[in-house]
């Protein structure tokens, strides 16, 4: 593979490294920090590869629509006027390396790795210089050269700004795949304790509703994602799902991230506890149960601390009080029944209703037969023919 690194330009790239690592970029944040394949790690690397190291940091395996991808991570500027406090750049922190590209050297330092076969797809994120609408301008002119001068027609993945114009908003939405436009805290209290110069409802909500206004006006195809600060100020599991849920009913978003809160030194949280990354999983679990699933925020179980619980999904946990003693009929049951039941998804609720219309289902092996992944593990909740499955006892759950 023929690539060289001369250009000023891309050495303020490669200078940015990670530093966007732990925003997540698509649809299986858990896996990003996987290393694509196109890098290897030689025992004496040249200088070549040393560049080549340095570009890895910045590039994660992303799940976009169209399958996994190399993607780079990167921001426009690492400085920042605001003070948000779990923040790496935030301002005032000194050990932070200020590092800024312009629109025309971040289009040409991301087409050059992507023409080089190193990343098929950008991550564009900014801290704010200027106020939120130059440093949105600057995102979407990136976005602008790579799509109408350079032709690109990957994953691009933009964010907004918090108080991003509304116009501004809808064209990045033209230009980009996906929009993210983080909210940080569950509620307007938490947001103050968090980042106290962002504005809850009229800089982040309002723009997460413009995105689904537009998104069904005039048919822009970008999708639109939010992520959480999880458990920096005490905020609840019970406040961060209810946000979430109407999130998903109103906005329309596709997805909610959920980010286990990590202190980063030299911040006014450096002395806070981490977050332990069970919480950020069951917050997850339940997410998609809102989001795919049917349910509502108040058929989750939540503990005397409104949050879940960490030893188990909480599918599980609201099957082990409702259906242990009242199973559900798989042969009669609606989709929204099934799908309460642990061990059976939206795919393969479809696929017991399209089996039910060729016969009964009577036994448990019948479920494997069809394609759900683990019937024991609905045996518990349901009855075949009116009968509990026979491996039922066999697995000790009775
Ligand atoms: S506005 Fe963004 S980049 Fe700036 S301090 Fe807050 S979270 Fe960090």
């Amino acid at each position: 593979m023929n690539f060289s690194i001369a250009l000023d330009p891309m050495q303020k790239l490669l200078s940015i490294g990670g530093a966007t690592g732990f925003e997540p970029a698509g649809d299986a944040p858990h896996e990003e920090g996987t290393r694509p394949a196109c890098f290897t790690s030689p025992a004496r690397p040249s200088r070549q590869e040393r560049n080549l190291a340095a570009l890895q940091r910045s590039v994660s395996q992303v799940m976009t629509p169209t399958g996994p991808k190399p993607v780079l991570k990167t921001m426009m500027t690492t400085a920042c006027e605001r003070n948000c406090f779990y923040c790496p750049f935030r301002a005032g922190r000194s050990s932070m390396e200020r590092i800024t590209l312009q629109p025309d050297e971040m289009a040409q330092g991301f087409s050059r790795i992507q023409k080089a076969g190193l990343v098929d797809g950008l991550f564009l994120s900014s801290g704010i210089i200027g106020g939120s609408p130059r440093a949105q301008d600057k995102i979407i002119e990136t976005a602008d050269i790579l799509r109408t001068k350079e032709k690109y027609r990957g994953y691009i993945h933009l964010k907004i700004m918090p108080g991003a114009e509304k116009e501004q908003v809808r064209r990045a939405m033209q230009l980009a795949d996906r929009v993210s436009l983080n909210l940080e805290g569950a509620t307007e209290e938490r947001l103050r304790l968090l980042a106290p110069k962002k504005d809850f409802w009229d800089e982040l909500v309002q723009r997460l509703l413009w995105m689904e206004e537009i998104r069904r006006n005039e048919r822009v195809r970008a999708s639109s994602v939010t992520q959480f600060v999880v458990g920096a100020v005490g905020d609840t599991d019970l406040e961060l799902l209810a946000l979430s849920e109407k999130l998903y009913r109103q906005a329309k978003i596709s997805r909610a991230y959920y980010s286990a809160f990590h202190p980063i030194s030299d911040t006014p949280f450096s002395d806070r506890m981490p977050v332990v990354p069970k919480r950020e999983h069951r917050l997850y679990q339940a997410s998609f149960l809102l989001r795919d699933y049917g349910w509502g925020v108040e058929d989750l179980g939540f503990g005397a601390d409104q949050n879940l619980r960490l030893d188990v999904d909480p599918k599980q946990a609201w099957a082990d009080i409702h259906l242990r003693d009242a199973p559900i009929e798989i042969n009669r049951a609606d989709r929204l029944t099934l799908l309460r039941i642990p061990g059976i998804g939206p795919v393969s609720a479809d696929r017991i209703l399209a089996a039910r219309g060729r016969g009964a289902l009577s036994a448990l092996f019948h479920l494997g037969q069809i394609g759900v992944p683990s019937p024991q593990k609905t045996a518990p909740y349901i009855l075949l023919n009116g009968q509990r499955p026979e491996h039922q006892m066999a697995l000790g759950f009775g």
